[in-house]
């Protein structure tokens, strides 16, 4: 901009200047052209009255610095000129100038030189004898005058264009430096030119609404954000060329990938071959759904085309972890099988006693030995199928759910007294400790889960051993501690006797009626109850189970 404001100030001087100088030199040289004729006039009026009186004679008095005198006959015929040869000079009756005079008493004339850089004024007046009295002079015409002045007109222009250029440069920049530090941030705060201000105020408007549009696409994209990264599942959206367009943390947690700087491919997300085949379907127009295995996860993902007039614009990705999903499906699985192949022992064994029995194999004293087998095999399938009955109810959530107020105390007083028998046949000692603390609990989970853990305290002790129940409290929590002296568990098994059918020596856990299912029922319990549950264990020692149930509202 300053360029130009320059160029236009140096284009306008340079006119200015021109046109001020022609109009100047025309003016001047129009003046003088008129003064020079005036004193033609004058001279060649005085003249004539000397000639009238003297005759030729006036001539001879002619001063030498006098302009050119040319007398001139009634025929034409030069009769004197003070600078040229009379007898070379052609006659002069055709000129412009003497024939004017002939006829009106006074002519004049200007004539170019051939040079052109010259031109001569003539001024002619009729005597009363006829005869014509001529003064003329030579003056430079305008080509002629600049001719002459080339020199000082160059300096002049020099100087002048100088100075045009240093003041143009010096207001170029005078003009441009308020627009240079025009603070375009706020707009209305600037004091410049009032052209500006329009502008201004119209740049203004606009920053207003693109800062409000700025704000809302903002706002919008921060809801997004939130939405999609509160989600478990992994979101991703691509452009048919596979670059990421948006995603949330769970899409690349999911992945393995680590937040992005810039927009990359989807493809360096995650290197594995079934990832880069669903990208490469889903942009070919397909709609994959498939399991895969990202570092150890296991993963649904769905991906589906986004379809633009026909043609595939890119896709959205969705990852789902199915990790926990797949876990218990398996479990689920396994208990199917294991439930069948506990059920199955038992079964065999009561099919082989009735079976001998029917056969007659078995003399009329042993009778009664068989049918003692069979009921205590009758006896465990019952056991079983009530311990699976209780797990499939907690798994489901349809036990009785109303809470009443339990005396833990009582209740565990109660149950130990159930056990007595069972506690004296295996020569374990009961003890309960601690306060009557009430609690409001589902009485028929809280009383499945204390009676399982006391059934194991006799079940794994020892002869001469104890058991001891102890109410107590941690901070407002109502806390039941079983502790018995008995086998231990090794801190391996202390992370899997929770698992349905896991038992630490399997052929004693059947021998004493066990299920392996007692402490599958008491975790399930536990979370259903909202409580917690810890064990601590020594090996040969014995085990301490903690159930601390939440606190009453
Ligand atoms: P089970 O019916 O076999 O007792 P549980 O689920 O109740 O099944 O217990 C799982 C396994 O944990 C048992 O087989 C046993 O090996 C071990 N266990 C449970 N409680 C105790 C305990 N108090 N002392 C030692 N081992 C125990």
């Amino acid at each position: 901009m300053t360029k130009r404001i320059f160029k236009s100030i140096i284009l306008a001087s340079v006119i200015v200047l021109l046109a001020s100088g022609g109009l100047t030199m025309g003016v001047l040289y129009n003046h003088f052209g008129n003064q020079l004729e005036e004193e033609l006039r004058t001279e060649a009026e005085f003249l004539s009255i000397a000639v009238e009186n003297e005759g030729m004679a006036a001539f001879d008095s002619l001063p030498a610095e006098a302009e050119r005198i040319t007398y001139i006959d009634t025929d034409g015929t030069v009769l004197f000129d003070n600078e040229s040869d009379t007898e070379n000079m052609e006659n002069h009756l055709d000129r412009e100038e003497i024939q004017e005079a002939m006829e009106d008493g006074s002519g004049r004339a200007i004539r170019e030189s051939d040079t052109l850089s010259q031109r001569t004024l003539y001024y002619a007046l009729r005597l009363s004898d006829g005869r014509v009295l001529r003064v003329s002079s030579t003056q430079y015409n305008i080509p002629g005058l600049l001719g002459g002045m080339i020199q000082p007109l160059l300096i002049i222009l020099i100087i002048t264009a100088v100075l045009a250029g240093v003041l143009a440069s010096r207001l170029a920049k005078n003009i441009v430096n308020p627009l240079n530090h025009l603070d375009l941030d706020h707009p209305e705060e600037n004091q410049t030119y009032e052209e500006v201000a329009p502008l201004l105020t119209k740049i203004n408007r606009q920053q207003k609404s693109l800062q409000a549009e700025i704000a809302e696409a903002k706002r919008q994209q921060e809801e997004f954000s939130i939405i999609t990264d509160n989600m478990e599942e992994g979101f991703l959206v691509i452009d048919s060329h596979t670059e990421v367009l948006s995603y949330n943390s769970s899409a690349l947690k999911l992945l393995g990938a680590r937040p992005q700087d810039a927009r990359q491919s989807v493809l360096a997300l995650n290197r594995s071959e079934s990832f880069q085949n669903t990208v490469e379907k889903v942009l070919g127009g397909q709609h994959v759904i498939s399991n895969q295995e990202f570092q150890g996860i296991t993963c649904q993902v769905a991906a589906n085309p986004v379809f633009q007039d026909g043609k595939v614009t890119g896709a959205v990705i969705l990852i789902l972890d199915v990790t926990e999903k797949m876990k218990g499906e398996q479990m689920r699985r396994e208990f199917t099988a294991n439930v069948s192949h506990e059920l199955k022992t038992p079964l065999t064994s009561i099919s082989g006693f009735a079976e001998i029995i029917s056969d007659g194999f078995v003399k009329p004293e042993d009778t009664k030995k068989f049918a003692g087998r069979i009921f205590k095999e009758a006896q465990r399938l019952i056991t079983l199928v009530n311990d699976v009955i209780k797990i499939s109810q907690l798994d489901e959530g349809k036990l009785p759910y109303e809470k009443e107020t339990i005396d833990l105390y009582e209740m565990a007083r109660e149950i130990l007294k159930r056990m007595e028998d069972h506690a004296k046949n295996e020569g374990v000692h009961l003890y309960l400790y601690g306060p009557h603390i009430k609690t409001n609990a589902v009485k028929s989970i809280l009383d499945e889960i204390l009676y399982n853990l006391c059934d194991n305290g006799i079940k794994y002790n020892k002869k001469g051993g104890s058991l001891t129940v102890t109410i107590g409290q941690d901070e407002e929590r109502p806390q039941i501690t079983v502790e018995d002296t008995g086998i231990g568990i090794s801190e391996e098994d202390q992370k899997r006797i929770f698992e349905r059918f896991y038992r630490v020596d399997k052929s004693h856990s059947k021998a004493i009626g066990g299920t392996g299912l007692g402490l599958s029922i008491v975790k399930h319990g536990t979370m259903f109850l909202g409580a917690d549950m810890k064990v601590e264990s020594t090996l040969g020692e014995g085990s301490r189970f903690i159930l601390t149930l939440p606190e009453d509202e």
